[in-house]
């Protein structure tokens, strides 16, 4: 507890001594991370939550304050109001689902837009009051500006603190490989710092502006965490320009903020709206190339992937072996116990075939109760031999299924070649594959037959069959 009390008045006091010394004098602080990273912070571990850290928290607000010349009284008023904030924020982020708090969906934004309004809001209310106590200035007009750069920093900040990776060894590498190579990765983070700096150079009304097409060109290419991180340092820039030009007593710093707050929502939205795209279409593609019921590649999916594999090996000089398995008697399963109990068995007929398979190797469903494997590299006695340790597998197979155990067996066809007698189309081998399991049929069932390809071919007539 008291290890955790201390990391949040270390955390807190550190960031509320950026906040300060970024001010222009005499000014509210126009970038204030304090708040945003202890709430991240407390929402992300929420061990750390204890009334000693709430303590903690309070005391090391109030001393950055202190220690930077602040009156006392003040400093005690600006950490309660910063305290309330966080409080407000910490248990509106409590009551989301954890899918909201890791801001995963484009409507975990609205969220967040909604909880940084309740905390800046309820933190402006408390905290103006030190306006006309301590600052001279007017309440109704300090709420305003507390009001709108609270709201500004606790957005972007958060949706950086939220989604921040827990460090582990290697995953920077690995992002690194995954994303596009060399100085492109880059461009679009410099196109926003050089669109930033162009904005400020020029001033004026349009400023926070310049940036959006090189922000919204960030959310295209980056993650998540790294465009808001973008986002967030592009905002802090916006916002310390823009308070000093109010502290000229220059425009409505207010107005300005808020559309700064408009304009990192675009960005924002995007990358999850992309994202969220691309899990559909993750689940789109999964779905149309595995069956439905067992999870094995798809009859539509396995033609392309066993015709890619075969290319391979052909290049590679490996041979490769085809595997036709079918069910014995699998009708007399359904007529015994029914439709479901045959699915279910199905299921785990096709889960007891894949657990000896190696990564390289391919199966498919090709239709009913009849399933399909390439395995690539093997020669004909290590392709009869899987074969073999297959059939035995499924022969000793207990299936405790709603009430019954279901026992099954297997004939397996399985048809070999070399590189060099590898057909060009892969349906010949699994045609001869075909073959050879009616033969196991034939012979008895519950078997093993086999056929070395190379060097016949069967006559492509017989390939639609298949
Ligand atoms: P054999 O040993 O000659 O292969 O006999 P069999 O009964 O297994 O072969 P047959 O081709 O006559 O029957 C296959 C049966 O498989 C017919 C059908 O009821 C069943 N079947 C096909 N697809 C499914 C499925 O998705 N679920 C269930 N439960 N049964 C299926
Ligand atoms: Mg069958
Ligand atoms: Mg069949």
């Amino acid at each position: 507890m008291l290890r955790g009390a201390t990391i949040v008045a270390g955390v807190v006091f550190v960031m509320a001594l950026v906040g300060i010394l970024s001010r222009p004098l005499g000014a509210l602080a126009p970038v204030w991370p304090a708040n945003a990273v202890l709430v991240g912070l407390l929402v992300r571990r929420p061990r750390l939550v204890t009334p000693l850290a709430w303590l903690a928290a309070f005391v090391a607000y109030a001393a950055a304050d202190l220690v930077t010349g602040s009156e006392p009284g003040l400093a005690l008023l600006l950490a309660f109001a910063n305290v309330v904030g966080v409080t407000v924020a910490y248990l509106s982020f409590r009551r989301l689902p954890a899918k909201h708090r890791r801001l995963e969906e484009p409507r975990s934004l609205a969220y967040l837009f909604l909880v940084s309004g309740a905390a800046a809001l309820a933190a402006s209310l408390v905290g103006s009051l030190a306006g006309p106590v301590y600052l001279a200035a007017p309440w109704h007009r300090m709420v305003r500006l507390w009001f709108v750069a609270e709201f500004v920093n606790y957005t972007v900040l958060l949706s950086v603190v939220l989604t921040a990776p827990t460090v582990r060894p290697g995953a920077w590498r690995e992002r690194r490989a995954s994303e596009a190579p060399g100085m492109a990765r880059w461009y679009p983070l410099l196109a926003v710092v050089a669109a930033t700096v162009l904005g400020m150079l020029l001033d004026g009304y349009g400023a926070i502006a310049v940036p959006v097409p090189a922000l919204l060109w960030c959310a295209i290419r980056y993650r998540f965490f790294p465009t808001a991180l973008v986002t967030a340092g592009y905002s802090m820039a916006m916002l310390t320009l823009l308070s000093q030009r109010a502290s000229e007593g220059g425009t409505s710093i207010a107005s300005l903020a808020l559309g700064l707050l408009a304009v990192v929502g675009a960005p924002l939205t995007l990358n999850l709206v992309q994202r969220q795209n691309a899990e559909l279409m993750q689940r789109l593609s999964r779905a149309v190339n595995h069956d439905a019921l067992t999870g094995v590649l798809s009859r539509r999916a396995l033609g392309q992937r066993f015709q890619e594999a075969l290319a391979r090996c052909r290049a590679e000089g490996a041979s490769a072996a085809a595997l036709v398995l079918d069910l014995d008697r699998f009708k007399t399963v359904n007529d015994r116990y029914g439709h479901a109990v045959g699915d279910e068995v199905l299921v785990r007929f096709a889960r007891a075939v894949s657990e000896p398979l190696r990564s390289e190797d391919l199966l498919g469903r090709l239709g009913g109760e009849e399933f399909v494997a390439l395995l690539p590299g093997l020669e004909h006695e290590e392709a009869v031999a899987v074969a073999e340790r297959i059939r035995g597998t499924v022969e000793r197979l207990r299936m405790p299924i709603d009430g019954h155990e279901v026992a099954c067996t297997v004939s397996i066809g399985v048809a070999t070649a070399t590189a060099d007698g590898l057909p060009e189309d892969w349906r010949e081998l699994v045609q001869a594959a075909d073959q050879a399991m009616y033969e196991a049929k034939e012979s008895g069932r519950n078997r093993v037959a086999s056929v070395a390809l190379w060097p016949a071919a069967p006559s492509p007539s017989e390939l639609d069959t298949v």
